[in-house]
């Protein structure tokens, strides 16, 4: 109906387009009746050969990646009021930049996402690695130093190759935790061999191959002591969870909107403290060198403006229900350890993240229990993954019986009681001790 709307003349209707309009009524008044009756066909595909995605409606769905992205409800309606290309722009008045916008409330929200990261300044970015991106490009010189970690994720590492700058790594303890000691030791010895501190350092609090969490806040003070930058990477904190920047001694807060806080992709957050405003987000001095045109306040690493459309207006339509959620992180890592636990039952069944768990994102091993099975069943490992999704559940990776990841996020108590359940009734069935 909004597209016959869209077509039409803004004072009337035509006499066929009042007559499409009806039609859709009544198909809509068949589709309602057809629910009701509990018959009709199920929609399969939205347009041509794409398929509806009903990955969330049908499943329970513990992708690693996927948990904390999925969008809200206010989301998914904003999304379909604001799908049009440069949807926020309806009212870009002068100074003519995304985080200016006063109609829909772009200024306001860059402003509350500062002070919900506990930051003086913040921009929406297109995912947490342009993030990454812009602190690189204005702090590293070509070979320069960045040090991260043996967890970091690799856009942390492409941010570095693209500055030209060299990594250097932290290694993990014994328990794969980065500690403070061990980011101090790493920066004294760059120091002695190399000549320089490192130009910046990137910490994951959470890293995405164990989910495990690491001493940022002895990092913020490591940075402080060494005059180190430090850029906080909260691509899983950063709306799951309170993260306080100034509190953990960070410059930068980066954090993944598709990731962790019920947006769509690519969307994501940096914010920084206010000695760092003139620096990352330093406006164009360029000109034209035959009209001599200048281009006013756009921000050079921001390329002017980011996330004009979709992928903003669903962080903002999240973002008071992220505000909340992250106060019920708590019960996120009660219900997390309850879901080990009753996995823990099938025997041979391990967790390789650190226990207790501190996140929803865990590690496990299924060497010693599944994976004997997938050695002699006739669909080897798919026979694993297809018992899970024959019980509704889906997002561990295809094939995969020795170690992958799950990621619990956002699932009530009942659904982590039918997971936990699901894993030992497959191991039942297949005479994998449980106890
Ligand atoms: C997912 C992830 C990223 C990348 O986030 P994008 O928003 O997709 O750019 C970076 N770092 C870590 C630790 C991640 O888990």
């Amino acid at each position: 109906m909004r597209e016959v709307f869209r077509h039409a003349l803004p004072t009337e209707l035509s006499d066929s387009e009042e007559a499409a309009i009806k039609s859709k009524l009544d198909r809509l008044e068949k589709i309602i009746s057809e629910i009701k009756a509990g018959k009709g066909n199920r929609l399969k595909y939205v347009a041509g050969k794409l398929e509806l995605r009903t990955r969330e409606e049908e499943f329970i769905n513990v992708d690693p990646i996927q948990a904390a992205g999925r969008l809200t409800l206010d989301a998914r309606k904003a999304l379909i009021s604001y799908g049009d290309g440069y949807s926020v722009c309806d009212n870009c008045r002068k100074p003519f930049r995304l985080d200016k916008i006063k109609k829909p409330q772009l200024e306001e929200f860059h402003a509350e996402l500062a002070t919900f990261l506990g930051m003086d300044a913040a921009r929406v970015v297109p995912g947490a690695r342009r993030g990454f991106q812009a602190v690189v490009s204005s702090l590293v010189e070509k070979g320069d130093i960045v040090l991260l970690t043996a967890f970091s994720h690799y856009t942390e590492f492409l941010a570095v190759e693209a500055s030209g700058g060299v990594v250097r790594e932290v290694m993990g303890d014994e328990k794969n935790i980065i500690t403070a000691e061990a980011i101090a030791e790493r920066i004294e010895a760059i120091e002695r061999e190399e000549g320089k501190r490192p130009a910046l350092m990137i910490i994951d609090h959470i890293d995405y191959l164990f989910g495990n969490e690491h001493d940022v806040y002895g990092a913020g003070k490591v940075a402080a002591e060494y005059d180190v930058p430090f850029l906080y990477n909260g691509a899983y904190t950063v709306g799951t969870m309170p993260v306080d920047g100034k509190a953990i001694g960070a410059d930068f807060v980066v954090g993944s909107g598709h990731k962790s806080m019920a947006s769509c992709a690519p969307s994501g957050v940096l914010a920084v403290k206010d000695e760092w405003v003139d620096k990352i987000f330093r406006t164009t001095a360029i000109k034209g060198d035959l009209t001599m045109r200048s281009f006013g306040i756009k921000e050079v690493e921001m390329l002017g403006c980011t996330l004009m459309g979709a992928p903003v207006i669903t962080m903002m339509a999240s973002f008071p229900h992220v505000k909340e959620r992250v106060k019920e992180w708590k019960n996120e890592v009660r219900r997390s350890n309850r879901f080990i636990e009753l996995f823990l039952k099938v025997k041979g069944s391990k967790v390789l993240s650190e226990m207790p768990r501190k996140h929803t994102l865990t590690k496990v091993d299924t060497t010693a229990s599944f994976d004997v099975i997938a050695k002699t069943h006739k669909k080897r490992g798919y026979f694993f993954t297809s018992e899970l999704k024959k019980r509704g559940i889906i997002g561990i990776f295809e094939g995969a019986t020795r170690d992958w990841k799950l990621n619990t996020y956002g699932l009530s108590d009942r659904e982590i009681e039918y997971l936990g359940e699901a894993f030992i009734e497959i191991a039942e069935k297949y005479g994998i001790e449980v106890e």
